[in-house]
């Protein structure tokens, strides 16, 4: 008899964890990362690690605070649209590829903002002799110098999009002008992988959706040894970051759960990882205070 209610009590266990654990399963993180997985992956190709990265700033915007984190005053403040160039002793990667005049009027929604020609033709000459180009997501911003461009035979062999980067350019493009044809995408390196990437010496990418379906941060190992993480649009500005609060721009459609798990990541990163540099593309207060301290380099070479 003892033996009967001990199986009755397994069974009622049973019934009982069962769906405990179902929901526990359910309640997983819309989104997660893991930093020793994605140093492990960092490190799998051989060679010599990035010596540097640059960045430059070839136009901006100007958005008051309370867009780019819920709750802030309506303060001025400059978003700089940026490129990123990865230095390697034998060439260069750019990370993204910056935008034409009439992209960046169009991203202004009528604003007539600042447009440095002469650093959009530097983001030009970097993209040409640029081993690969690879993007943090599919915005405007960050793309139409491998979509609109008069160098399209030459950038798109070596212009790496990922499979979902490519649906949502040729499903839902963030304007009609990024549109991308089935035959137009296959010009370009599509890649796919799952959650991390071994992209080159030094680099991982993060499958990280949210800002957009096709977003990835770039977590990138200098020989030097000192470690970046390029979030992209994940966060616009630290502040996102230190306070773990979002963007409130009704014209960005986001993945909010998933923004917010980065977003919870990258502070946690923050606190915990002192050799590490977190980089907005965005942030002109964070840029500035980065270049001046060496931590990046402030000109394309
Ligand atoms: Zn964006
Ligand atoms: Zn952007």
């Amino acid at each position: 008899m003892k033996q009967f209610d001990a199986v009755c009590l397994a069974i009622l266990l049973l019934l009982v964890t069962f769906p405990m654990r179902a929901a526990q399963r359910d309640a997983k993180p819309a989104w997660s990362a893991d930093i020793s997985d994605i140093r492990r992956v960092a490190a799998l190709i051989p060679g010599r690690k990035p010596l540097r990265i640059n960045i430059l700033k070839f136009a901006e915007s100007h958005r008051t605070k309370n867009f780019v984190v819920k709750g802030e005053a309506a303060s001025p403040g400059i978003q700089a649209r940026t490129v990123f160039q990865v230095v390697y002793a034998d060439g260069s990667v750019m990370v993204d590829a910056g935008m034409d005049l009439p992209m960046h009027k169009q991203i202004g929604r009528g604003a007539d903002e600042p447009y440095f020609a002469e650093q959009a033709q530097q983001v030009d000459r970097a993209l040409r002799s640029a081993r690969a180009i690879i993007f943090t997501h599919e915005h405007g911003d960050h793309i139409t110098g491998v979509i609109r461009t008069p160098y399209l035979n030459e950038l798109a062999p070596k212009t790496v999009l990922t499979r979902a980067q490519v649906r949502t350019l040729e499903t839902t493009p963030q304007f009609p002008d990024l549109k991308l044809s089935d035959e137009q995408a296959q010009r370009y390196r599509i890649i796919d992988y799952d959650q991390y990437m071994a992209f080159a010496p030094g680099w991982a990418l993060i499958k990280a959706a949210g800002h957009t379906p096709g977003s990835q941060m770039m977590f990138i190992t200098l020989d030097s040894g000192r470690e970046y993480l390029l979030i992209g649009d994940a966060a616009w500005h630290m502040d996102n970051v230190r306070k773990v609060t979002g963007k409130d721009a009704p014209w960005i459609v986001e993945d909010t759960a998933a923004v917010g798990d980065q977003l919870t990541w990258l502070n946690s990163l923050s606190t915990t990882e002192r050799n590490l540099v977190i980089v907005a593309s965005h942030d002109d207060d964070e840029h500035k205070e980065l270049v001046a301290k060496k931590l990046l380099g402030g000109r394309l070479e």
